[in-house]
């Protein structure tokens, strides 16, 4: 199992969990583009955004949620935050295992890449 995010979810390689369940795992972010940046990823290796299926759907709204639910406890729902999500090489996607970003606690740019 070479994926970072599996290693994770096993245990295998430390970081620093907000969040877990059988479905979810929530952890800081390595590399901190803000003050607040969480990745919330599925413990099932999904690749990519692309690979989710009609009956996966919930669990993308289980994710969002969870983000949610974090941005609230990380104390930047009021000013407000942003959820992306990258897949594949030209949307900037760098691990292959599905992960939504939590990123807030300053002023975002307006721009998307
Ligand atoms: P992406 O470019 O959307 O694939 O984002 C991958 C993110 O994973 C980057 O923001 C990395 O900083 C982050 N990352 C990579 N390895 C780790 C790790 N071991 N623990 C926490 N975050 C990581
Ligand atoms: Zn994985």
């Amino acid at each position: 199992m070479d994926c970072v995010f599996c290693r994770i979810v096993a245990g295998e390689i430390p970081s620093d969990i907000l969040y877990q369940d059988d479905e979810i795992v929530a952890f800081r972010d390595i590399n901190p583009q803000a003050p607040v940046h969480v990745l919330v990823i599925p413990t099932e290796h999904i690749a990519s955004l692309s690979d989710v299926t009609g009956e996966q759907s919930g669990l993308l709204g289980r994710m969002a949620a969870v983000a949610n639910r974090l941005a609230k406890s990380e104390g930047i729902a009021e000013k407000g935050y942003r959820i992306a999500v990258n897949c594949g090489d030209q949307g900037g996607q760098l691990v292959p295992h599905l992960h939504i970003h939590l990123l807030g606690g300053r002023q975002l740019s307006g721009r998307l890449g």
